[in-house]
């Protein structure tokens, strides 16, 4: 990364765009044709930037650039899947994931390098955590996609039809930077998703769904798996501080505060043995009575440090049919790009862990569901909001 004091253009959102034109002196048409440029066209050099005069090309290369994360790694699975490996500035490795399949791409993203939650199930929650990504770190990952899949050739045909940001990280303790990535990924001048096919994925943290609505309309997918609280404190630590019936309240606040019908999606990973018995089916369709929703079951993902298991496709079978009986519309996500890694909850990347959890894990092999009293993931999260 070179310029420490310049800014990038890559992860300024419209309004800030517009706010450094205005500064310039310059009308706020500008903004869009540096969106253009770099988010549609994938221009990196300012010099490229044609409709603007030299001049003002000058002043604007004095100070700004356009950095974007590197990318080390490109693999593609059997199945059509591409995951990428992306360094960012911290010198951490993230990954990201594209998902191909009839009439859409949905391109699967990161928030953090790492995560500092720590639910028993998620890889990239035995890694601890290093950093919040930029803006432009978290926006770069869509432009790479576009460039490394089409080179940005053709602005109506782009192969990233839909964003989920269900990669590495909790997006909403890295509330702001999120938020404006989204707005970039929303915006007509950039990559013009629409607010359906832009998914924030969350393990919880409450008040950042309660400040949602201010900031943006964008769908959401919230990760339950559990449908009680001693569950659900067990595996997800976070649900100590935010327990269900706050976390099921501020959802149903986000989606009243939605100007069009949109439900949320509840995610389910199945784990063999922890939350995949009849009764926690059934428990779970009387939890989400009054919340209209669709349900997501993803059959749990193995990896190396973790010792649960993956529950047989009857159990998968039975679990959906119990809700689908309660008249909950229930998909199951299928294992993508197992081959390479990038699954759900397989992404781990290669973060510098500023928590030392993964260096405790290697050491102490702890590898079940564990209750912390004084978990200091949580005060991650207490410091950030
Ligand atoms: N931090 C956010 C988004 C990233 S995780 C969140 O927790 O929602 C994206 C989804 O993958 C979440 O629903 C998460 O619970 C799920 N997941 C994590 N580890 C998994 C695993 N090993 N197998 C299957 N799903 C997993
Ligand atoms: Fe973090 Fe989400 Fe993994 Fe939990 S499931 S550790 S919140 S990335």
């Amino acid at each position: 990364m070179t310029g420490v004091s310049k800014i990038n253009l890559v992860g300024l959102s419209r309004d800030q765009l517009i706010n450094l034109f205005d500064e310039l002196g310059e009308r706020k048409f500008r903004a869009d044709q540096v969106m253009k440029w770099i988010h549609q066209r994938g221009v990196t050099e300012i010099s490229e930037m044609t409709d603007i005069s030299k001049p003002l090309r000058e002043r604007l290369k004095k100070i700004s650039e356009i950095t974007l994360p590197k990318i080390l790694k490109s693999l593609v699975s059997v199945d059509g899947c591409h995951k990428w490996i992306v360094e960012v500035e911290s010198g951490s490795k993230i990954e990201m994931v594209y998902i191909p399949e009839s009439g859409r791409g949905t391109l699967c993203i990161s928030s953090q390098a790492g995560c500092s939650l720590d639910c028993s199930f998620c890889a990239t929650g035995k890694q601890g955590f290093d950093s919040n990504l930029s803006v432009g770190e978290i926006i770069g990952q869509l432009w790479w996609a576009n460039e490394q899949l089409n080179g940005f050739s053709d602005v109506k045909e782009r192969p990233v039809s839909n964003v989920v940001m269900m990669g590495m990280g909790e997006p909403l303790l890295n509330f702001d930077n999120v938020m404006d990535a989204v707005s970039i990924m929303m915006h007509d001048s950039a990559y013009g998703l629409s607010k359906r096919k832009v998914t924030i994925s969350t393990s919880g943290v409450v008040p950042a769904i309660e400040k949602m609505k201010d900031f943006t309309d964008a769908s959401l997918a919230v990760s339950l798996h559990a449908p009680n609280d001693e569950l659900r404190s067990r595996i997800m630590p976070i649900n100590k501080k935010y327990p269900i019936a706050e976390l099921l309240k501020a959802v149903r606040g986000y989606m009243d505060s939605l100007k069009d019908k949109r439900v949320p999606v509840i995610e389910y990973t199945l784990i063999k043995g922890v939350n995949d018995h009849r009764q926690h089916a059934r428990d779970l369709a009387k939890l989400l009575e009054s919340l209209p929703c669709k349900i997501n079951l993803i059959p749990f993902n193995a990896f190396s440090l973790s010792e649960y298991k993956r529950p047989s496709s009857s159990s998968v079978t039975n679990f959906r049919q119990i809700l689908k009986e309660a008249g909950y519309t229930v998909t199951v996500r299928t294992t993508r790009a197992d081959d390479i890694g990038a699954a759900c909850g397989q992404l781990v990347g290669d973060i510098s862990d500023q928590t030392k959890r993964s260096a405790r894990y290697a050491k102490s092999r702890i590898i079940k569901a564990k209750l912390l009293t004084d978990d200091e993931n949580l005060l991650v999260a207490a410091d950030i909001l």
